[in-house]
């Protein structure tokens, strides 16, 4: 008797030792996790789904599916698998207030049976897919802006060849030769936005090479500087400050930073004259500075313009040129360095982005891995 007694204490033990460590396995996994039983109350729910009930579950907030037609309460996947005993699998939109951006979620629901096939429990998981929505979106975006971006220079290297032809039928061979810097340019533009979008698969694909040589850092500025400043004629690119160190770094790529930063300052400030770089020395590292005095940007979009194919939602700079991918594939090179990239700007009044970098890198890899 004594033994039996014993034997269920130490079951109920373990029982309750397995359902702590449930609790604790299901309260820090990502998705939130609520238990239904049949008649429809929550019998357990983790930490996540009481946020997702008390913060959504409410008038003011409004569910849609893709097609972002507004689903009641009773076809969310949870009431349907508890209706028909069948597994539900929903993508949602969870539309909040005006000012809150929308979040996506993929809601599962399982319905759980006992030997007799009856139903006990329904399993209801929400799992955030808003990154992954944002940037599916922003790729589309992409591809057609993208292809957009591409066919416009094609074009205008067809049209400039059939002018050409035309002209040397004519002998006008002088006329003929002006078109090449324009044909040339083209190719260029060209050009960059393939190496944009091959820079980026490289990222992705963690496949970055990183070739780290030591140099003078000053000087390495000033000559990017000085042959920017000599293809720039609207802007003059003023330099102040000294390090007097030399850095371990990967030139080319560092160089490409240094030239898509000041290229966007003069995009983005087409009514000023005047791009300020400044180089400051700190205990641990150097750092640069870009300023320009043009457009500028809110300050909610500052954390947001690191992503990739990410452009700010102003008419003004959506009138320029761009994929919104250079401050991607830049942050991305700086942070393969070790260092760290940000932005300070003020609509209206111009920005300046900041590139930190170690004066001495701990670890040189030949190719990073995100
Ligand atoms: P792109 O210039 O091709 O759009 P980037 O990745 O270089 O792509 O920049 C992303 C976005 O950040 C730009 O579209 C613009 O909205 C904003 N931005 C970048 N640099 C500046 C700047 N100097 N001033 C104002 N906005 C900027």
């Amino acid at each position: 008797m004594q033994q039996t007694e014993a034997k269920n204490r130490r079951k109920i033990r373990e029982q309750v030792k397995s359902l702590a460590l449930f609790d604790i396995i299901l309260q820090n996994i990502d998705n939130g996790i609520s238990v239904y039983n049949p008649e429809g109350p929550i019998v357990y729910e983790n930490g996540i789904a009481e946020v997702i009930r008390k913060k959504y579950f409410r008038k003011s907030v409004r569910i849609a599916d893709e097609n972002g037609m507004l689903i009641p309460q009773e076809e969310l996947p949870a009431s349907q698998a508890l209706r028909d005993r069948r597994t539900h699998s929903k993508k949602v939109e969870v539309i909040r207030t005006s000012k809150q951006p929308p979040l996506w979620y993929r809601i599962r629901s399982v319905p759980v049976f006992d030997k007799k096939n009856r139903l006990v429990y329904v399993l209801d998981s929400w799992r955030d897919i808003t990154d992954s929505v944002l940037e599916k979106r922003r790729r589309d975006h992409f591809i057609a802006i993208g292809s957009h971006e591409l066919r416009t220079p094609l074009a205008g290297i067809k049209v400039l060849n059939q002018v050409m032809q035309k002209l040397y039928l004519k002998k006008k061979h002088e006329k003929v030769k002006t078109f090449f810097s324009k044909i040339d340019e083209k190719v260029n533009t060209l050009t960059a936005i393939i190496h944009d979008f091959i820079e980026v698969e490289k990222i992705r694909g963690g496949k970055l090479e990183f070739n780290p040589e030591t140099f003078d850092f000053d000087k390495f500025v000033a000559s990017t500087i000085q042959d920017l400043d000599m293809t720039y004629k609207s802007h003059k690119i003023q330099v102040s400050g000294e390090t007097h160190i030399s850095i371990i770094a990967d030139k080319v790529r560092l160089q490409e930073v240094l030239i898509n930063l000041i290229g966007n300052a003069r995009k983005y400030s087409p009514q000023a004259d005047t791009i300020d770089v400044r180089l400051i020395s700190g205990e641990k590292t150097v750092t640069v500075a870009i300023q320009d005095y043009g457009y500028g940007m809110d300050k909610k979009y500052q954390s947001q313009i690191f992503q990739p194919f990410y452009r700010v939602r102003d008419s003004r700079i959506e009138k320029v040129n761009g994929l919104g991918l250079g401050l991607y594939i830049s942050y991305k090179i700086v942070e393969l360095h070790g260092g760290t990239m940000w932005v300070k700007s003020k609509l209206d009044q111009g920005s300046t982005f900041y590139i930190s970098l170690p004066r001495v890198i701990k670890k040189t890899k030949k190719v990073y891995d995100f």
